[in-house]
Parts: structure tokens; C-alpha cells; sequence
């Protein structure tokens, strides 16, 4: 759609004065400069004045299968056509009931019960909820402390936002903090100079034990943790890790939560990275985003049978889990996660993004030896540059801290978007992206980095 100037600005008013954005910086409300979207094909997103841009972030990490769909389109247009809703409280319809049949062959080992949701938020909400549910059930109801880290990222709901360890966005809302403990970084560019890796996992995972020791097994309900922590600046944590924290948690009682919401389908290679990558069966994954390729809100948070046997039958004891939306496992979200499924198994998505990934991996690295970068991370198709003002002395704190931004802004004016995060740079382009794009993004990026240094020198 293509505005004229007047109806533009008319609508970027009513942006700024009637839309309050999530994470809205309060201080200039009413002020900002966003850039408007209003079609996209492909990796493309097209701006207001006709730029043609390289989504690198994929939306919100979400966009699996590009823009401009048709087919993820026309089936969510079927389905609102043929039925567009109807109560999944007392009743059913076919199209989530495939969905979660869909989903439960691709999960690892037995987490084989789908409770959709309408987004991460209300999956990690929601698992969060089960896992009271159940401790209260078994007679554990001192159970209920969840175990984080610092730079988690697990959605913006009490609960959720409770579990979240980002230190920038807990100062102005109450947390249960009651039921929370947080572990430190594990992103081990951060390990003292003395340090191995080696050390620094064993660390890691001490903390871990000695997290749940302190705080007494007895009350410690589950550990939370996203196979690769993205919003906090995609950290990668040492090989071993997550299998080494499950072992711990089997050893105490404590349940794992692996949040998915973005490494599930397809961003590393595989329908879920818990298993695939990481080699661990954790008991609940959540996940969101790609599994309708962002074309509508949906999410879910998958459970063990071995958990539901534990809340469920003759052990029920009447209870109900009254937890749920009134949009879960809305028929027109299933359709579209049912499309993005059938194409990405069709189009061999999981196997192209594992074929890309050595060339997005070669040219990250390559990033990392320009002079402001300390530290270019990633795996499969999520990547991030992290500035430094000194990259002798990994010295980030004499930075002008808005250097992501400063990127993103260069970036743009050469056709590609970025997510920029205080120093750093985040983007996780849409899985169908070829080799040729993939260059060009990473082309622009670079000269993006460059010209953001020429501006700080
Ligand atoms: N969990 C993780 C790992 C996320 O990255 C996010 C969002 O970025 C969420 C949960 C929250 O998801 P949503 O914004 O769909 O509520």
C-alpha cells in the first residue's frame, strides 16, 4: 500500500499519540522516528518511502518463511471462511487438534500434550502454572522457586516477566520475586582471563548445584533456561552445557523448562533445538513465533506424559488446570502453523538452513576483526555483534552505549534492518534467505559497522 505524504504523517501522528508500543521509552513518548513497514516479499520488508530492506531480525524472530506467503495466507483465509472460531474450553475443532498431533511427532522424547497459547509469554506463563499445579498436587506446595539467569528473556507477563533476568527492565515493575533466583552470565567471552572454558562451564553448572542447594531442593520447582539466551545478546553457552544442567536437575528433583520461543522451529536447523542440538529431553518446551512463520499470534507450551501421568487419572484428585485463553488453540493460528509445517517439510527448510549456516557462520566470524566488534556470536541462523570501545581491553563500559542503534541507523540507509540492543546487534534474517542474500546482509552489515566507527572516531 503506498500513502501519500499528508495520509503518511497523519498516520505517523497517530502512531506516536494513540499506539503505545511494547517497551516504550517513556522519557520520549510521542517523539519517535520508527520506521513503518507496509509490505514485504521474500527476506524484504518495503518502508513507507519505498525502501526496499533485508529484514535481518525476521520481524521479531519470527518470520520463518519470508514474507508475502500466499499459501500460509490463503489457508488462514479458509479457515476463518469455513470456521473462524469456536470455545476450546468445553469443545473442539479439528484444525488445533491436527496441530498438536503435528507437533507432538516432532517434540523430543515423550512431551507429547500441546497447551496453546497466544504467544511466549502465556507458553512460559503457563508452564510456569503447571508446574505449581503440579507440586500442589503431589503435596509439594513449598515447591515453587524457578531457577533463571542473569540476560534471560522469557516474555512479559507477571510470571513470565518474573523469570526474565535482563537487569535493564526490572527496575519500574514488581516481580514475584518470591519465587525466583537467578543465576549469573553464561556467555563465556565474560570468563576471567585465567579462565578455560572448560573452568567456566564447571562453574556454571556449580552455581547451578549450589543455587538449588542453597534455596533447599525441597523448594526448588523447576530451572528456565532458552537453549541459546537471544534477547540477551544471543549467548551461546559452552558445549555440554545444557545437558550437564539437566543432570543436575534430575539429581535434585527439578523440573526443565527449555524455552523455545525462538530456537524452536527451524531457527537452528531443527523443529526443536532442545534435543537436536543440544541433546537433552527437557520436561516442557515453549514455544511461539515460527511455528505460524509470525503470521499470527500463537504459541503453546508442550508437556511430558510423565508429567501429565503425574496430575492426571485416578492422581487428579478432581483438580482442574484452570489455566487457558479464550484464543487457545485458535482454529485460524492452527491453520497457519498446520501451512508453515507442510511447507517447511515440502521446501526442505530445516535442511537449507543447515546447509546456510556454515556461510552465516563464516561471515559473523569474519565481523569480529573489525575494530570496534569485541564479539560476533551465533549458531544456526541467529547471530549477534557486540561493541566494545576497546577491543584489546574487551572494555565495553567507555562505549557510547547507543552504537547498536547507530548501526541499525547506517544499516537501513543500505538496505538492511537490524535489531540493536545498547551495544550490540542482533538479527536472525527469515529461514528461506539464499546464499546471495545472506552475503548482501552480511556486505551491508559490515559497512554498516564501518561507518558507525568513523562516526565514533
Ligand atoms: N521467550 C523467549 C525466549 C523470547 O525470546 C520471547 C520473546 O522474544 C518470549 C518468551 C515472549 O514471547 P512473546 O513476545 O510472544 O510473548
Amino acid at each position: 500500500m503506498t500513502l501519500s505524504n499528508s495520509v503518511f504523517q497523519s498516520i505517523r501522528n497517530w502512531d506516536n499519540e494513540n499506539f503505545l508500543h511494547p517497551w516504550e521509552g517513556m522519557a520520549y513518548l510521542g517523539q519517535n522516528e520508527r520506521t513503518f513497514a507496509e509490505s514485504g516479499l521474500g527476506v524484504h520488508v518495503v518502508t513507507e518511502d519505498g525502501k526496499r530492506l533485508i529484514d535481518g531480525p525476521a520481524g521479531m524472530w519470527c518470520i520463518q518463511l519470508g514474507y508475502g506467503n500466499t499459501e500460509i495466507a490463503d489457508a488462514m483465509a479458509q479457515q476463518a471462511k469455513e470456521m473462524a472460531y469456536f470455545s476450546p474450553f468445553n469443545n473442539a475443532n479439528s484444525t488445533p487438534a491436527r496441530l498438536a498431533h503435528e507437533i507432538a511427532k516432532r517434540t523430543p522424547g515423550d512431551l507429547n500434550h500441546v497447551f496453546f497459547t497466544t504467544g511466549g509469554s502465556t507458553a512460559v506463563d503457563s508452564a510456569l502454572r503447571f508446574v505449581q499445579f503440579r507440586n500442589n498436587l503431589l503435596g509439594k506446595p513449598e515447591k515453587k522457586i524457578v531457577i533463571s539467569r542473569q540476560k534471560a528473556y522469557h516474555g512479559s507477563t507477571y510470571l513470565a516477566a518474573s523469570v526474565s533476568g535482563k537487569e535493564r527492565d526490572k527496575g519500574w515493575l514488581d516481580q514475584a520475586s518470591h519465587l525466583t533466583r537467578f543465576l549469573p552470565n553464561v556467555n563465556p567471552y565474560t570468563r576471567r582471563t585465567d579462565q578455560t572454558v572448560d573452568d567456566f562451564l564447571d562453574e556454571k553448572i556449580a552455581d547451578l548445584e549450589n543455587m538449588i542447594l542453597q534455596a533447599g531442593a525441597d523448594k526448588v520447582a523447576a530451572f528456565i533456561a532458552e537453549p541459546i539466551l537471544c534477547s540477551g545478546g544471543v549467548i551461546v553457552p559452552p558445549l555440554g552445557y545444557h545437558q550437564r544442567c539437566l543432570e543436575i536437575c534430575r539429581k535434585y528433583d527439578v523440573l526443565y523448562i527449555s524455552d523455545e520461543v525462538v530456537t524452536g522451529f527451524g531457527r537452528l536447523g531443527h523443529w526443536f533445538a532442545s534435543e537436536d542440538v543440544f541433546g537433552i529431553q527437557p520436561d516442557i518446551i515453549t514455544c511461539a513465533k515460527g511455528m505460524t512463520s509470525g503470521y499470527i499470534p500463537m504459541g503453546a507450551c508442550i508437556i511430558s506424559e510423565r508429567l501429565i501421568a503425574d496430575v492426571s487419572g485416578d492422581n487428579a484428585q478432581n483438580a482442574t488446570f484452570s489455566n487457558g485463553f479464550t484464543y487457545s488453540g485458535h482454529p485460524v493460528s492452527a491453520a497457519a502453523g498446520l501451512k508453515t509445517i507442510e511447507i517447511m517439510e515440502r521446501d526442505g527448510i530445516l535442511e537449507h538452513v543447515r546447509a546456510i549456516t556454515p556461510l552465516f557462520e563464516e561471515r559473523l566470524q569474519a565481523l569480529a576483526d573489525l575494530p570496534l566488534v569485541g564479539d560476533a556470536r551465533g549458531m544456526g541462523l541467529v547471530g549477534c555483534v557486540e561493541c566494545v570501545a576497546d577491543t584489546e581491553a574487551d572494555n565495553l563500559l567507555d562505549l557510547d552505549k547507543s552504537v547498536g542503534a547507530m548501526i541499525d541507523h547506517h544499516c537501513q540507509e543500505n538496505g538492511l534492518i537490524l535489531r540493536p540492543i545498547i551495544n550490540m546487534c542482533v538479527f536472525s534474517p527469515p529461514l528461506i534467505i539464499t546464499e546471495g542474500e545472506l552475503n548482501e546482509m552480511f556486505d551491508i552489515l559490515e559497512k554498516g559497522i564501518r561507518l558507525a566507527t568513523d562516526d565514533l572516531t
